[in-house]
């Protein structure tokens, strides 16, 4: 089998831990597979250097900060193939550049075009361990680029792609994807198996344990995804198709995102283009909005609430009141934002053929005493928007109230 590992910051977080990473690969050689291992930088070290490039500068530019930031990973690779050496094996490290993984231009936040996997297939060939720095890649003009924080997950599943590899295992500081984020909620239960789809969802909802595009990447070209912890060999969780008995769970798991806020801009014309208009400005100065709401008053006016990524708010502000003031007023008199918002979201594909589970989710809140203040709801997800300090209080009660810390067979009704 070729295997690939991608160990996260924690796995690397000190010489102890690489030579327990190099144990682990030398292992897995050991029992006849091809290794291909893919790392972060040790843990803390790529916010030590984002925060280093914030003391020099307030707006650092976006090309010199990838230059910056990549340097985590290369020093990892370099220490983890040194610590196989020492064990005994045989060891190269390659960066970005050197295993050619091709990106766009969009610094800290590249998508990777394409990976030349034959360096790779190379030191594979000739019996070594390939070592991969995550995280980064190189565009067609030579720039370094990197790929948004926890872009390392993605490398793993690309170069597991690349090489055709018969899985990428995600070693990580947990054994496995979890109904809720078990760091929060201490009887979280571990997910032995869920699909592509849920885990999409997951992601992009706020379970940081995988990057979103590293589960698209999976879904995509079909690579079987193994989350596990580095400190143990139990079986974690594996990312898969859809399998007919996943339908048997309703909600598969709950999800907290606390990186938005809530603008609201309130009499509005109730009149066609108007939700075009304010939302081209926005677009165009790539701001990307996620939910919507919009609501008709009997007066012939209407509010449009939607949500923006926190650091995005005061410039979607600035952006509406100097591009449609028509609408929202010179000096934004019509716009008023939130910040102290979360989205508590619950995930699972029997939802496509369960009805009551938005129903109960809404109960399980009002049992807290939390407003809802904005819903959106997709075939397998529903979201609800509801003040930040009832957040943790909020994702318990869903936690608990659809069951999801007792063994899938166990959970009754909704
Ligand atoms: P790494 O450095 O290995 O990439 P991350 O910190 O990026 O690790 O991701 C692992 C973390 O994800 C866990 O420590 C956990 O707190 C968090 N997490 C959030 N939601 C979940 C979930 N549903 N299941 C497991 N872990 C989760
Ligand atoms: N080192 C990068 C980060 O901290 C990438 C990763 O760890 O996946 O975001
Ligand atoms: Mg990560």
């Amino acid at each position: 089998m070729l295997v690939v590992q991608k160990y996260g910051g924690t796995s690397v977080g000190s010489i102890e831990r690489m030579q327990k990473v190099a144990e682990r690969c030398l292992a897995t050689a050991r029992q006849g597979h091809q290794v291909a291992v893919v790392v972060s930088a040790m843990s803390g070290e790529t916010n030590r250097l984002l925060d280093l490039t914030r003391q020099l500068h307030d707006d650092p530019n976006d090309r010199e900060v990838d230059v910056i930031v990549s340097t985590g990973e290369q020093v990892s690779v370099g220490l983890v193939a040194l610590a196989i050496r020492k064990a005994g094996g045989k060891a190269r490290s390659f960066l970005g550049h050197q295993c050619k993984i091709v990106t766009d231009s969009s610094f800290a936040r590249a998508r990777i075009v394409s990976i030349d996997g034959q360096p790779i297939r190379d030191a594979l060939a000739a019996g070594e361990i390939a070592v991969i720095a995550g995280f980064q890649g190189v565009d067609e003009s030579g720039n370094i680029t990197t790929l948004g924080r926890g872009g390392s997950d993605t490398t793993g599943v690309a170069i597991a792609a690349a090489l055709k590899a018969d899985v990428c295992e995600i070693y990580t500081d947990v054994d496995g994807v979890y109904t809720t984020d078990p760091r929060d909620v201490p009887n979280a239960r571990k997910i032995d198996r869920i699909s592509y789809e849920e885990m999409l969802e997951l992601a992009s909802l706020g379970a940081k344990v995988l990057q979103i595009r590293s589960v698209e990447m999976g879904m995509r070209h079909g690579v079987p995804i193994h989350v596990r912890s580095s400190f143990s060999d139990a079986q974690g969780t594996w990312v898969v198709p859809e399998e007919t008995d996943m339908e048997k769970v309703v909600v598969a798991g709950v999800t907290v995102a606390k990186d938005e806020s809530k603008i609201i801009c309130e009499d509005l014309p109730d009149t066609s283009g108007v939700a075009g208009k304010l939302f081209a400005p926005l677009a165009e100065q790539n701001i990307s909005v996620d939910m919507i709401v919009q609501n008709q008053a009997y007066d012939g006016t209407t509010d449009l609430t939607f949500t923006v990524p926190r650091g995005d708010r005061k410039r979607a502000v600035d952006i509406l009141k100097a591009s449609v003031p028509d609408l929202v007023g010179k000096n934004g008199e019509r716009i008023q934002s939130d910040d102290e918002i979360a989205k508590v979201s619950v995930v699972g594909v029997g939802m496509r053929s369960h009805a009551g589970v938005a129903k109960t989710m809404f109960q399980l809140l009002a049992n807290e005493n939390i407003n809802i203040q904005l819903i959106s709801t997709s075939e397998i997800k529903i979201s609800c928007v509801i003040a930040r300090k009832y957040a943790e209080l909020a994702v318990r009660a869903l936690h608990d109230g659809f069951g999801l810390s007792l063994p899938p067979s166990e959970r009754t009704g909704l």
